[in-house]
């Protein structure tokens, strides 16, 4: 599933394309997660593209009058094409035409959405997400206050994106691994201290897999999902019954939430 490092990769993939026209559209498929609006090719098409930005997983395209919200789900990946081009492909739902350019939306799995609205803030996708987790509004204080009246583990609550944005199930175990936490405390449990390494951990696992998919990027241009995981160095996910890397524990996995959880008992409290 594309988490948020492919989803910033992406975006930056995109950015050739502000100050471009979108000239038309062609949807092959309205039946993503959200069936496409009747008219959503009426509100995009001439449109130049004031800028490409990213909220959550969601890739925004700011229009002249109004935004794209372009959500990738389990399976979703953008392709850049030549106009000239005659490649398709099985799963091509979306396709934008622009000066010189194609912009093509595929989704296997068709858990992705695109919307266009005139109010983002308010677009009900938008509106109750958390703050990014690389902005200040993501910080000790902010983690300290909103977790004491959570009674769920800790792990499910950093997931939560109300609580705050993006932070996908492999760095979630990452993250409370570095900042030495068991994934199964109760939220309202962890100290002023615990939220001062938590949060320093997630901005800092965000902050590698981001420069990862940066490096993909290079290589492919445009951006498979999968790609980004496997040049960071994980400390305990996927690594069940294998010894920890800080101690001389084995790492444990449980099933938090339906999610596959690892964490080391000793070095994690
Ligand atoms: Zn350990």
């Amino acid at each position: 599933m594309p988490e948020l490092p492919e989803v910033e990769t992406t975006m930056s993939a995109l950015q050739p394309f502000v100050e471009k026209k979108i000239v038309s559209v062609d949807i092959k498929n309205r039946n993503l997660r959200w069936k496409i609006e009747k008219d959503f090719e009426n509100n995009i098409s001439n449109k130049k593209i004031i800028s490409i930005t990213r909220r959550a997983k969601y890739i925004i395209f700011n229009m002249l009058d109004g935004f794209i919200i372009l959500h990738l789900g389990m399976s979703g990946n953008i392709r850049i094409q030549d106009l000239k081009s005659n490649i398709y492909k099985k799963h091509d739902h979306i396709i934008f035409y622009l000066k010189d350019k194609k912009i093509i939306y595929n989704d296997i799995r068709r858990f992705g959405s695109i919307h266009f609205t005139h109010d983002l803030k308010d677009h009900f996708l938008i509106k109750n997400l958390g703050p990014e987790p690389l902005s200040k509004d993501f910080n000790k204080k902010y983690l300290f206050d909103i977790s004491r009246k959570s009674k769920t583990n800790i792990k499910n609550f950093i997931m939560n994106q109300k609580v705050v944005v993006g932070v996908g199930n492999i760095y979630a175990s990452e993250a409370l691994f570095h900042a030495g936490i068991n994934p199964n405390r109760t939220t309202n449990s962890i100290s002023e201290d615990d939220c001062k390494r938590l949060v320093k951990s997630i901005k800092n696992i965000l902050k590698v897999a981001i420069k990862m998919g940066g490096t993909t990027l290079k290589d492919f241009y445009s951006v498979d999902g999968s790609e980004g995981y496997f040049k960071i160095k994980l400390k305990v996910y996927g690594r069940e019954n294998k010894k920890c890397r800080s101690c001389k524990g084995v790492i444990s996995k449980i099933v938090l939430n339906q999610r596959s959880t690892f964490y080391c008992d000793n070095c994690q409290k």
